[in-house]
Order: structure tokens, then sequence, then C-alpha cells
């Protein structure tokens, strides 16, 4: 019975010498298959550099948006090899400004990494001086490509605006700065007259980077292009609102 017992013991722990022994060759393979799969995501990132057309990187930008809506991210520029890489300077090749609403992080619904994007956020994605500041830098000093003006679905900037109710602090500095959008939109469908606010809001904050000179320079020598877009909160798709 002893005896009968020990050799349990020891089939048990041969079987788990066994399984130890597949979960290490697993983890071999997982560990290769992520390897081929990183080098596959550089190479699709080395297509992209300061010589690529603002078209081009446009492109990828909404490419890597893709790959977040359809659910296979590549996480690209996620690793500490990256982190080291760009430990010394950055290219950012975009720009964006965004909302500061937590359902709307920029490298997540773009699939980028560290030092992808110059991200300036703020309740409303409004272009104050400081934002237009921080994107001449991002633009003119660190050399992005494209600037976007990324609005979303559901945004409580836009709807306190419409709303027109007084607020405590210095909250209504953000909801002067969207009135002008108000404006814009068509009243007649008022279902639709939030959606067109928030859209109408992306477009006046775009004209706004346009008042800058700088911005303004670096579009019409073709090595800027500045953009306005909208990102359901739904499907996590983001739409290009400005362009023909
Ligand atoms: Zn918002």
């Amino acid at each position: 019975m002893k005896n009968d017992s020990k050799i349990a013991r020891r089939k048990l722990l041969k079987l788990g010498a066994v399984a130890l022994g597949t979960g290490i060759a697993s983890k071999v393979i997982d560990a290769s298959a992520k390897k081929a799969q990183a080098k596959e995501t550089l190479i699709a990132l080395q297509k992209l550099d300061q010589n690529s057309t603002p078209d081009e990187i446009l492109e990828e930008l909404i490419a890597g948006n893709k790959r977040f809506v359809e659910n296979r991210p590549e996480t690209p520029n996620q690793d500490d090899r990256r982190l080291r890489e760009v430990s010394t300077g950055q290219k950012p090749l975009v720009s964006i400004l965004g909302c500061a609403d937590s359902r709307v992080p920029i490298e997540i619904i773009f699939d980028r990494g560290i030092g992808d994007l110059f991200v300036v956020r703020n309740a409303g994605n409004i272009a104050t001086p400081e934002e237009i500041g921080s994107l001449e830098y991002g633009t003119v000093i660190l050399g992005s490509k494209v600037l976007m003006v990324l609005g979303h679905e559901n945004c409580g900037a836009v709807k306190a605006a419409l709303e027109g109710k007084p607020l405590p602090g210095q909250m209504g500095s953000i909801v002067a700065a969207i009135q002008p959008a108000i404006n814009r939109a068509n009243k007649n469908d008022s279902e639709e007259f939030y959606l067109e606010t928030i859209k109408k809001n992306v477009l006046l904050q775009v004209e706004k980077l346009y008042s800058s000179p700088l911005l303004y320079n670096l579009v019409t020598e073709g090595k800027l292009k500045i953009v306005g877009a909208y990102y359901s909160l739904n499907t996590g798709e983001v739409i290009i609102i400005d362009q023909e």
C-alpha cells in the first residue's frame, strides 16, 4: 500500500514535469511568434519617416484606427526597446488636439506607441493660445506633418455649451470657446443638432489653428496637413470630417 502510493506520487511528479515541459515549450513558441510579429510591425513602421508625405502619414494613422476597430491591434512602439530609442529625442509624425474625455485615449484608438503622437487634450478639444502654441511646437519644432483636431460622440463640453447654463469656476471659458459652433449648426433637425454641433466645433477649432501664421505657412508649403475628425464612442471609428 505504501509502495503503491509512492509509485502513484512518482507518476504524479512525472506528469507534472511533462506538463511543466509543455508549458515551457508553448512559452518558447509564444515568444518567437511575438518576435516575428514585432518584426513585421517594425517593417510596417519603417515605411514612415520625416520624408513621408502628410497624406501617407494620415493614411497610416487611419490604418492604426482600423486595426483598433477590428480588434487586431499590433501595439507598435510600446516595448522597452522603443522606450530607450526615443529617450533622447522625439520626432512624432502626428500632432493631435483631442478631448480630455476618458473614453478617447488617443494612442490606444490609433494603435500607436511611445514617441509616435504629440497629443494635446482638453475638455472640448478647443484651440486656446496655449494649445496652439503647443501644436506649433509639435509641428514646427518636432516636425509633425499631420495635425488633427479630434472631436467625439457625446462630448460633454459641447453638451454643456448647448445647454447654456452658468458653470462654476473657470469651466465657463470652455463653453465660450465652443459657443460659435452652435450658431453654425443647423437647428432645424433637433436630433442631429448635438452631433452637428460637435462636428462644427471641430471645424471651428481647425479654423483657429489656421489663424496661426506658423501653421498656415507649413500648410501652404505642403509640409503639413490639418484635418478635423470625429470619433465614435460606440464603434471606435475615426472619420475625417473636413475633407472634400
Ligand atoms: Zn469631449
